[in-house]
């Protein structure tokens, strides 16, 4: 069965809106109790616009013509490759100069929106003498200048798209350059900076689907005589879900108020987005074990936030990376100084 995928488009004001950050996490969070997918699909599009809001590295650096291209349309954000996922700056997708501008050739994977995009946030390398991060660029493509190889089949997040995309010779003016050249990564770590809180909010958003499901069953399912909710074996992991949920919550808002008063939150976000998926992972699989069998069928929900809580673990920095970017915070920290950039 084809589940259709849905669009929507928050305010009305882009380009160059200022996007309430903590409203859009709490938004986040009541939209993915229904569905992570739905959220999915606007975090990726929403990240996009939010790249016009004045930040350190790039204030005044985008232009109209940057920002004119932002419509009515489906962002991407295509920054994996095969040979490059946790070592973004690994990429090889080549942008090779001509004329006043660029022609791009390469591949992307797993991006998501890949096959609805109308404009695609692609990171490709300029430098090719320059290995690593420091030799790659931002460009902002046309949805008809790549074409979709693979459509992914995924275990959760059925009705949101993840596509492999082809780039053969796309030719992009420097109008389509965003920042400068050899400064994308800075782009893409501040958009991943900022969608890693919303990652959190979508793991909060499962979490509290999964516990909300969980404490209904709970108080209706009757087993030796009695609702399930008066074993205390039940109440304890209905106590561990609230309050697991609870400090994955608060971490994400305090990101998501840091990040909107303009202060740093590269590991605030991190430390958000590590303890919201893993309580994201946790809290469903406890709510199938409150469900039992019917935990495991398709009758109830729950089986699906749980597969769809396993790749707030993986993307946007797997778990593991989330745990080098606050280690490499906190290190620096102690020694006064600034922590190196790390997907
Ligand atoms: C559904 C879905 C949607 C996605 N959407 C997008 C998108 O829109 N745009 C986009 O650009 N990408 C997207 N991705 C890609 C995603 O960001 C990557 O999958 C993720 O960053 C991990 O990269 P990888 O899968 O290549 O894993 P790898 O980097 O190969 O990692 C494999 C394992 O090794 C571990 N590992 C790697 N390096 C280290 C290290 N230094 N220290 C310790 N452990 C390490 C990882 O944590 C992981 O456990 C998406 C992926 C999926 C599955």
């Amino acid at each position: 069965m084809t589940t259709p995928k849905i669009a929507i488009i928050i305010g009305s004001t882009r380009p160059g809106r200022s996007a309430d950050t903590v409203a859009r996490w709490v938004y986040d969070v009541a939209t993915d109790r229904d569905d992570a997918t739905f959220e999915v699909l606007d975090l990726i599009d929403f990240d996009l616009p939010m790249l016009d809001e004045p930040m350190p590295p790039m204030s005044g650096e985008v232009t109209h013509e940057h920002t004119h291209v932002w419509g009515a349309v489906i962002g991407a954000f295509a920054l994996t490759e095969p040979d490059s996922g946790s070592d973004a700056g690994a990429l090889r997708t080549a942008a090779v100069a001509e004329g006043d501008g660029w022609r791009i050739t390469g591949s992307k994977q797993w991006i998501t929106n890949g096959s609805h995009a109308g404009t695609l946030l692609l990171f490709a390398r300029t430098d090719p003498a320059t290995e690593g991060p420091r030799g790659v660029s931002a460009f902002l493509l046309d949805g008809d200048q790549v074409e979709v190889t693979r459509e992914e089949e995924k275990l959760g997040l059925h009705s949101s798209s993840t596509a492999d995309v082809r780039i053969e010779g796309a030719y992009v003016g420097r109008e389509r350059l965003l920042h400068e050249e050899r400064k994308g990564f800075t782009v893409a770590m501040h958009a991943l900076d900022g969608g890693r809180i919303g990652i959190a909010a979508q793991a909060v958003g499962i979490a509290q689907a999964a516990f909300d499901a969980a404490r209904g069953y709970a108080l209706e399912r009757r087993q030796f005589g009695t609702r399930i909710a008066d074993f205390q074996a039940i109440q304890f992991k209905l106590a561990d879900m609230s309050m697991e949920i609870d400090a994955a919550r608060w971490l994400t808002y305090r990101a998501a108020w840091l990040k909107q008063h303009g202060h740093p939150h590269t590991a605030e976000g991190a430390k958000a987005k590590l303890l919201a998926s893993r309580t994201a992972v946790r809290v469903t699989q406890e709510a199938i074990q409150v469900l039992g069998g019917y935990g495991y069928t398709r009758e109830f929900p729950v089986e699906r936030y749980y597969r769809d809580a396993k790749i707030t673990e993986i993307y946007e920095g797997t778990s593991e990376i989330q745990r080098l970017v606050i280690a490499r915070h906190i290190l620096a920290q102690h020694e006064g100084r600034v922590a190196p950039t790390v997907v």
